[in-house]
């Protein structure tokens, strides 16, 4: 049974299979991609903050966001880094590294390094695993 209360990192499949949609849950708890172009925020340009559409954080500001060109939304780096957690991806015959919230763990996206900012890289994420809470850029 789905418990709202239960920490979540100690949430079950089960538990996401009932709070998710089924793309979200393809995407977020199966490492799924939604197809480019397709998603509602990769042409979004409204201030606020992308929440994690499983859990809530706070993970990317609009004023990071960018057009990419990819069909999925862009962003130069997390809205704060303690938010995102990185891990090394060897899926697809590709060494990529995968952007998964650090709160609950859900895939997020990938991020990679052509990006235009200062920092370089780039947050490929996919739309159905954010919020966007508009207005609010920022703390
Ligand atoms: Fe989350």
């Amino acid at each position: 049974m789905f418990d709202p209360t239960r920490p979540l990192p100690e949430r079950s499949e089960q538990d996401w299979s009932q709070t998710l949609t089924p793309e979200q849950y393809h995407v977020m708890r199966e490492r799924g991609t939604e197809p480019a172009f397709t998603g509602k925020y990769w042409n979004e340009h409204r201030a606020g903050m992308y929440r994690c559409a499983a859990c809530g954080a706070e993970l990317f500001s609009s004023e990071t966001k960018f057009d990419s060109g990819t069909g999925w939304p862009s962003f130069t780096e997390p809205a704060n880094r303690a938010h995102v957690e990185l891990v090394e991806d060897r899926s697809h015959g590709m060494v990529r590294t995968e952007v998964r919230c650090k709160a609950c763990g859900s895939h997020l996206g990938h991020v990679f390094p052509d990006g235009p900012g200062p920092s370089g890289t780039r947050f490929c994420i996919n739309s159905c695993a954010l919020s966007l809470d508009p207005g609010k850029a920022q703390d």
